[in-house]
């Protein structure tokens, strides 16, 4: 279980994710800030404010993903 605090009002929120790791978009519960960030074994490694168009396009390409995660990426 990760708690993310968001950079913007400071709201925690906690989730959990496969192997640790999770890349994609997040919308902050309290802000409605809206941010794509990047978890590496329960480490942040970013996470940066991002529009609301680019948190659809990424949450299209997310979604995708999981839809066809038993084929390789990238
Ligand atoms: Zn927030």
């Amino acid at each position: 279980m990760f708690t993310l605090k968001c950079p913007q009002c400071g709201a925690e929120s906690k989730f959990s994710f496969v192997n640790n790791s999770y890349e994609g978009p997040r919308r902050c519960w309290q802000c409605r800030g809206l941010f794509k960030l990047k978890i590496e074994h329960n480490v942040l490694i970013y996470c940066e404010p991002i529009t609301e168009e680019k948190f659809k396009q990424l949450q299209e390409i997310h979604d995708l993903k999981a839809k066809y995660r038993n084929e390789p990426t990238d």
